[in-house]
């Protein structure tokens, strides 16, 4: 930061955007476009402080005035609702419920085990157990994810997990919530029951049309997997009496040119959007990476184009969000936090969420544990069967994501403008380098970030405002039609 008699220049990191503007941003996430003889005029301190220019940047806290304590002061509080989630130590906690499996998916991040491997079961007590540590957590939200293998193989650790977790709960009245992440081919009536009777959320797969679905989800009877779900999907949505039912899709070789079939399936099926997702490196989808993958930048075009077939969508009259777009938009445009694990600095890995492996393992993220099943211990932070709490939760493991995820500490990052809404992947890093630090360039997390972020300030600076009322849309949770109501002249932009 330097300063003269006219104003002070405020921190931020830049790059050049377009080849004709500079795109600002600070630690706060306050954005600017400059053309590019103005920012060599902020640099040069000679912009008019009674331009438009001068006062944009000054609301945005990318220069100041006199006023330079009180902006500093308003950056730090902003700076501290931003990193609030590190007081809510740790709110997510996944529980492998059993590594058996009905599916062979060839992109399986787990390699699944039969479905009579009963070895690979978590057994009622150590799940308890795992919910006695979840309760030492002291995070007033508590989400416990049941995640596979396929976790209703081994539906009585469920029942006695959530019954337990709701006796605690009677004490430590915490905001408690469950999701179950099932590929739903097993659920029944009797199951259906008990998710209403405890309001629990359900998270499936889907990939897009039969054909599509069918080519990596597998079922191991040889049945067709896209069928089975749409019989049992019918019969939760009779049943099911909130509508906490989500699907999630994985981007393989064999969709990745069909994006659009797969929105087009998601919308068919009454669904209101798609969450848009990269194949993670881990698993069957590593062993066959050949086969199943896609250099990055071929996944941030189609999602491109995807996005743009979404937001059509959408101004024909139909609402539908594309998840991820919406969640980075949240980060760009609004003051909210967004409780997304996977994009925090320091990671969220470990400090937000937690997975606690089938023996009572505990790994910072699914990822950690995928790579101790491909045979690399490293994360493995320890046991709920052996280990006290405070050694699991406050040993080397932690310690050391915590002091090498601060993106303003890592090389690269710290420079970079997408920082304020970017996170770390230490374990992905770790996979590829084997260092937690990792390697920008060479990084595909950072590669698909930097993609996706450039899409997305491309539409920023753009500002079509069609394009702009469908993002408020999905940001504010409201139909666009209120949202265009709102900025014909003389009616008030309450929300923007
Ligand atoms: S990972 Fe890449 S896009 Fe994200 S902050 Fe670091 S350098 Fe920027």
């Amino acid at each position: 930061m330097s300063k003269n008699n006219q104003y002070t220049i405020l921190p931020f990191n830049f790059k050049l955007f377009d080849n004709d503007s500079v795109l600002l941003v600070n630690d706060t996430g306050d954005y600017y476009f400059l053309k590019l003889a103005d920012f060599d005029n902020l640099l040069g301190y000679s912009l008019d402080k009674n331009s438009n220019i001068y006062q944009d940047l000054d609301s945005r806290h990318l220069v100041a005035d006199s006023d330079i304590d009180l902006t500093i002061d308003l950056l730090a509080t902003k700076y501290r609702s931003i990193k609030s989630f590190l007081n809510n130590f740790t709110s997510l906690h996944m529980m492998v419920i059993t590594l058996r499996c009905n599916h062979k998916c060839s992109y399986c991040q787990v390699t699944s085990e039969l479905a009579e491997a009963y070895k690979y079961d978590m057994n009622p007590d150590t799940a308890k157990k795992i919910v006695d540590y979840i309760f030492c957590s002291p995070s007033s939200n508590v989400k416990i994810e049941f995640q596979g293998g396929e976790p209703l193989l081994n539906w009585k650790t469920i029942v006695a997990t959530v019954d337990h977790a709701e006796t605690l709960n009677k004490t430590h009245k915490k905001s408690l919530e469950f999701v179950i992440c099932t590929n739903l081919t097993l659920i029944d009536e009797e199951k259906l029951n008990f998710i209403n009777d405890h309001n629990i959320a359900i998270s499936t797969s889907l990939d897009g049309n039969k054909f599509l679905h069918d080519k990596n989800r597998v079922l191991r009877s040889g049945e067709s997997s896209y069928d089975l779900i749409m019989k049992k999907l019918d019969l939760a949505r009779k049943m099911l009496t909130h509508d906490k039912l989500s699907p999630l899709m994985t981007t393989t070789i064999d969709n990745i040119d069909e994006l659009h079939i797969v929105v087009d399936e998601y919308l068919k099926l009454g669904f209101d959007g798609i969450f848009l997702r990269a194949l993670n490196p881990y698993g069957l989808a590593s062993k066959y990476a050949e086969d199943l993958g896609y250099p990055i930048k071929k996944f941030v075009s189609a999602f491109e184009k995807a996005l743009n077939y979404i937001i059509e969508i959408n101004l024909k009259g139909t609402r539908f969000v594309e998840y991820y777009t919406a969640l980075l938009l949240t980060r760009i445009l609004t003051p909210f936090g967004t409780g997304f694990v996977d994009l925090q600095s320091p990671s969220g890995a470990g400090i937000s969420g937690t997975i606690y492996d089938f023996n009572g393992d505990v790994y910072p993220a699914d990822e950690a544990r995928m790579l101790a099943r491909m045979g690399d211990k490293h994360f493995l932070m320890g046991n709920v069967l052996k280990d006290r709490y405070i050694d699991i939760f406050n040993g080397r493991v932690i310690s050391e994501i915590v002091e090498k995820s601060c993106l303003d500490t890592i090389p690269g990052c710290a420079t970079c403008v997408y920082k304020a809404y970017c996170g770390a992947d230490p374990i992905r890093n770790y996979l590829e380098t084997k260092d937690i630090v990792g390697h920008r360039p060479s990084s595909d997390f950072c590669k698909k970030h930097m993609g996706l972020f450039d899409i997305i300030f491309k539409k920023l600076k753009n500002n079509d405002e069609k394009e702009m009322n469908v993002f408020w849309s999905w940001i504010t949770h409201r139909d666009i039609r209120e949202i265009e109501c709102e900025n014909i002249p003389g009616n008030s932009p309450e929300y923007r």
